[in-house]
Formats: C-alpha cells, structure tokens, sequence
C-alpha cells in the first residue's frame, strides 16, 4: 500500500502499488502495452515529456488574444478512477478503425479486448496473507494502464474539451496532456476558466479535475520546466521545487564514475533545453556546478564538462544507441577500480558491460517489508511442542491455522494415527498450542518432505528412535550425512522459538 505522505489535509489517502512482475499476465500486458500504445500516444492532448511540450509552446500563436492565462489541471485518482467496462468498449471502438494494427499484430480487435479483459484482473496478496481483488479502475503496477487510462481521457477531452460544441463555453486555446496533468493556455478569462472547471468535473460521475493557476508574475510550473507568460511570449525555464536539497550522488559513491559524470551531463542537457534565456543557462549551469563541486566531485571534472557541454543532436544518439545494440551485453556487479578495466578489456571483444545496482547500505540496514505473521502463511514447517519438552514437527501447504486446527480435532478424537494425539492419549499431557509456530517455508511439496525429514531427523537420536518427538514416523528418507549437523539445525530452530 502507497501511502501519499504529503497530503495530511486529505487524511493520507492510500493507494494498493503492487509491482506485477511476477504476475501470470506479466508477459502479456506487456505485449498488449505495445500494441496499444501508438493508440494513446495519437490522442491529440498527448506530450510525451517537458521536451515535446516546449517544442510545442515555441509553435503557440499568442498573437490575437490580449489575455491568456495559464492553468494546469490535474485529474484526481486517474487510475483508480477509470470505468473499466466503458474504457474497454472504447479500446475495441480505437482497435476497429486502426488501421495500422495489421502491422502491428496479427491479432483481432476482439480478442485483443478479451485478453485485456482477462490481465485486468488484479490480485494483490497481503502480508497477512489474505489475497484482495482490484474490481475497478485500472491497476497501477501493470504495464498497460499507463495505455488503458490514456485513451479513457483521451475520448473525454476529445467529447468535453476539445471540441465541444454543444455548450456555450469556447475551447482551451491549448491543452495539452502528460498522463493525468494537463497544460492549458485559456483565453476566456478567469471567471469563465471555474466555470469550465465546474463543467468538466459534471460530465463524469467518476472523473474529477481540479485546477491551478499561473501566479501574479504570471509564472506556471509544469512538469521539470517554469513557463512564464509575458509579452505575449511563453518562457521557459528550468524548474525545482522548493524543497529540492541539490543532494546528487556523492563522488565518493560506490558508483561508476562514468554515471555520475553523466548524471551532470542530463541535467546541462535539460539546462540547454529548456532554459530560453541566456541568463537563465548560465545561472541553471552555475547552480549545477556549485551542487555537484559541494557532491565532492573534482572542480576540473565539473568546470571541463559544463564549459564543454554540447546536447547531441538526435541522429548522434540513434548512431550511438545503434552501435550499442550490435554489442552482446553482460550485466555485472560494480567494483571499484576492477570493473573500468574489466569493461575496457571486455569492449575491445565486443561486449558491452552494464553494471548491476549492488547492495547498498540502506538495502542492508532497512527492510521495509512487513513481517508475515505466524497464523496466516502457507507452505510451511511448523512446529508443535509439548508441555513435557517433546515436539512435534510437520509441514503443510494449507493456512498454518488450519493446520494447527486439524491437529487439535484429532486430539479431541484421539486420533492415534496422528502423533500428536498418539501423545496425548498415552500420557494425558497438554499440548501447547499457543506455542506453535512456522520454522521454514518452501512453496514446492518436494522441498518441504524433505525440510521436514532434515528437521525430525536433528531431533531423532537413532532410527527408529524418536528420542523426543511426537512424529509416528521420520518422513522422507534423507542422507545420514545431515546427522552431522544436528546440533547446527537444532540450535536454528532454537532461534526461531525467540
Ligand atoms: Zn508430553
């Protein structure tokens, strides 16, 4: 569960965040993704980044109106808000009149809609083990949602926004969409833009916007970049939010130098980009410098780099992914000083390496994930312990309390073929139950027989002595070898009993 920390006025809403990527459907969202795709990225709203959208402000004709106004609107719970079964209608609407969709697949609309259907089920699987279904809105953490939702809002804006006819509101003069944020240049005056606002939030049970406007310098931030209105023109700079710490990656990090030189270089990248004032560079470029000299890199690395910088064009970054692609890959682990001459080496043999994220300290200090509790897991080895010291160890592939249950009825009917109810009936002791907890887990039965064998076996002096187990027998056959660890995986069982 994502929770949004920073809306303490809305009570912290939370969203269900569970990555799919083992999911069965995994593979085929994935592929839907792709031939759904040129769908969303043809909605006439649709900006790809910062990038795609100045280039589109430097085309705006702000010439004959005298009072724009910039806002931005922002579609509330965009996922979670999408109408599945009225989106999916929609796509199969989009699937029939595509026609590039031969090229792109030889499946039909139809069954392209059914399989979409089908990856739309989401199941999430809590840490208590109880599985929760997603029954509406589209799913975040699948691969095609991004898609789903992008052609739902597409159809609204294309039927209330962009060219709606049938109201006494005139069109935004632009408006222009990066997900669930939109840019709009409105022309009508403040009064009539709550107006529009209040007529867009009444067209859908479901979708609600909510809007913000430029401020008195006439400035809106929008994505990465801070456009300004004046004289008619659209400015644009680099924009951070108040509370960005200029933190990057410290030199002296356990990463390649490579990277880190061009973690710099993306930023001068988007410096040269979208700053449209000279001043405006040189200040972005400054503030750059100064941020990554204070990140402990060497002051002749950054002055050589931001002096040198120039953006490649895009037919230098096709030549260079290209050449890339040619090369067999091979994804290692990062080591100081070993791993740069290792990738020169393995260049010259036509091996591109791409270092792998390591352990980092955070990885080894901080586990965020909740802890299962005892009760509701699944394949499991458990273990059962008397009031006299003897245990009983079993495993299972049911809830452990369901397990534990069915042990406590065959006590009550002294069920002699189970060996805790053996137990009990020859010597009257009481079990306890409150007790008993999961050892290990394995989710294949193969493993788990044989878990269990390892654990008795510790425990059982000889064979057919059960020394002081409960077990009526010693489980699957193991190599005696394993006695010689006895006392090892005694004592690990020992520390699970804390
Ligand atoms: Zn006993």
């Amino acid at each position: 569960m994502f929770t949004k920390s920073h809306k303490a006025s809305s009570g912290y809403p939370s969203r269900p965040v569970v990555s799919q990527i083992d999911d069965p459907t995994y593979l085929l969202c994935k592929e839907l993704t792709r031939i759904l795709l040129p769908i969303k990225e043809k909605a006439e709203s649709f900006i790809q980044n910062s990038y795609h959208l100045k280039e589109i402000l430097s085309k705006v004709d702000l010439q004959d109106f005298k009072k724009y106004i910039q806002i931005s609107f922002d579609m509330s719970n965009m996922y979670p808000s999408i109408p599945i079964e009225e989106t999916l209608q929609l796509v199969l609407e989009e699937l029939l009149v595509d026609e590039s969709l031969s090229q792109r697949t030889k499946w039909k609309p139809h069954d392209i809609v059914k399989l979409t259907r089908i990856c739309m089920e989401t199941h999430f699987k809590t840490y208590e083990g109880y599985i929760l279904t997603q029954t509406d809105g589209s799913p975040i953490g699948k691969s095609f949602s991004g898609c789903i939702c992008g052609i739902f809002v597409a159809n609204f804006e294309k039927k209330f926004v962009l060219h709606n006819v049938d109201t006494s509101f005139s069109c935004p003069l632009l408006w222009k969409r990066a997900e669930d944020d939109v840019y709009c240049i409105w022309q009508h005056g403040p009064r009539k833009a709550d107006m529009f606002l209040n007529f867009i939030n009444s067209r859908h049970l479901r979708i609600k916007w909510t809007k913000e406007m430029q401020n008195e310098q006439q400035i809106l931030p929008f994505l990465d970049m801070s456009i300004q209105l004046e004289n008619n023109q659209l400015i644009t700079k680099v924009y951070r939010k108040s509370t960005h710490t200029l933190r990057y990656s410290h030199f002296r990090s356990n990463r390649p130098k490579e990277d880190q030189l061009n973690n710099l270089k993306g930023l001068l990248h988007r410096a040269e980009k979208i700053c449209d004032r000279e001043c405006d560079k040189f200040e972005e470029k400054q503030l750059l410098s100064n941020a990554f000299i204070a990140c402990g890199f060497p002051v002749s690395d950054v002055d050589r780099i931001v002096q040198n910088y120039k953006p490649k064009t895009e037919e230098e970054k096709l030549q260079e992914r290209e050449n890339l692609n040619k090369l067999d890959k091979m994804y290692l682990p990062y080591i100081p000083r070993v791993s740069n001459k290792l990738k020169k080496q393995l260049r010259k043999l036509n091996i591109h390496v791409v270092f792998k994220r390591g352990r980092t300290i955070g990885s080894i200090l901080c586990n965020n994930k909740p802890k299962n509790t005892n009760d509701k897991r699944k394949n499991v080895i458990y273990r059962i312990p008397c009031e006299c010291g003897m245990v009983y160890f079993g495993e299972t592939g049911q809830w452990f309390d369901a397990r534990v249950q069915q042990h406590q009825t065959a006590v009550k009917k002294l069920d002699v073929k189970n060996g805790i109810a053996a137990h009990v009936q020859q010597t009257g002791h009481t079990i306890r139950w409150s007790e008993a907890k999961c050892i290990d887990q394995h989710n294949y039965y193969a493993n788990r027989k044989m878990k269990e064998a390892i654990y008795i076996n510790a425990y059982a002096p000889g064979e057919g002595n059960f020394g002081c187990l409960m077990n009526n027998d010693l489980g699957s056959h193991i190599d005696p070898i394993w006695k010689a660890i006895s006392s090892v995986i005694q004592d690990s069982v020992k520390r699970k009993d804390i």
